[in-house]
């Protein structure tokens, strides 16, 4: 059998637990949604469209408050538009203005660091070229053909002095997990596959928090690889059995379940 294209959250979901992946991937039973990727997907969208501003009619005097009030109208516009999945997996009004006043703030840290880079390149570059030098490339798709594995990097710097790239997390916390780790290795891997040449830093904007980057080495690169290898081994069978239940905290908690958790309970 041909082996299955992972991506870095396949390969992150089989290491939390094999039996969800068997259900998710395998018997592709329906997953549910949930407040937080419903907010992730409507950050991506505001940080995406961002960058499409057309920068040569902002006034360099008051581009703070100019950008500013753009990238929160962005804001409002997608938050509109994921109401009704807000409302369809019954979020209550008062989370909602919770979820909303925090997605703000997350905005808000990460713009007051762009701000900060971009006053220090207008120094020199002005506002149109600061700008375009740190417009990344977006939402970009690359894959692996020889590690079967494929994803979409959220932003790409080229830079004469290196190529940085950046994954954007609403995460409670600033932690560079493991998961993380190998979610950036991965990136680093299919992008010198991809150019020939390592990207020199890869990390996380943790938009509560700002910003981690790791140099990117050779350990990195080949820990990515090998994960890759390792889940096409672990997944070539089709059998329930080949999937073993991992029990954790991430099987029910306060606030939520898995998405398996009542198939799981009643399966062996
Ligand atoms: S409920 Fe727990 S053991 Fe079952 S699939 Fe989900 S995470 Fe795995």
């Amino acid at each position: 059998m041909a082996g299955r294209v992972q991506s870095p959250s396949s390969i992150n979901l089989f290491r939390q637990c094999p039996r969800k992946y068997f259900y998710q991937y395998i018997l592709k039973l329906v997953t549910g949604s949930n407040i937080h990727l419903v907010r992730g997907k409507a950050v991506h969208s505001v940080l995406e469209n961002f960058f499409k501003v057309n920068i040569s009619q902002i006034h360099s005097e008051n581009f703070d408050f100019e950008l500013r009030t753009l990238l929160f109208d962005m804001f409002r516009q997608e938050w509109r538009k994921s109401k009704p999945e807000l409302e369809k997996i019954g979020i209550t009004i008062h989370n909602q203005i919770y979820y909303y006043n925090e997605t703000k703030r997350m905005l808000t840290n990460w713009f007051d660091g762009f701000v900060g880079k971009l006053q220090g390149l207008m120094v020199d570059r002005g506002l149109v070229e600061g700008f375009k030098y740190l417009t990344p490339i977006t939402e970009q798709y690359y894959e692996s053909s020889s590690h079967k594995v494929r994803g979409y990097i959220d932003a790409v710097h080229e830079w004469a002095e290196g190529v940085h790239i950046v994954d954007y997390k609403t995460s409670s916390r600033d932690k560079m997990s493991d998961d993380y780790m190998l979610q950036l290795g991965i990136y680093a891997m299919m992008y010198k596959q991809k150019h020939g040449v390592a990207p020199k830093k890869v990390g996380i904007n943790f938009l509560k928090f700002g910003e981690k980057f790791i140099d990117v080495d050779d350990v990195l690169i080949r820990d990515a690889e090998a994960a890759c290898e390792q889940i096409q081994f672990d997944t070539q069978s089709e059998e329930k059995i080949d999937y073993p239940k991992k029990q954790s905290g991430l099987c029910k908690w306060s606030t939520g379940q898995c998405d398996f958790y009542e198939t799981c309970i009643k399966d062996n």
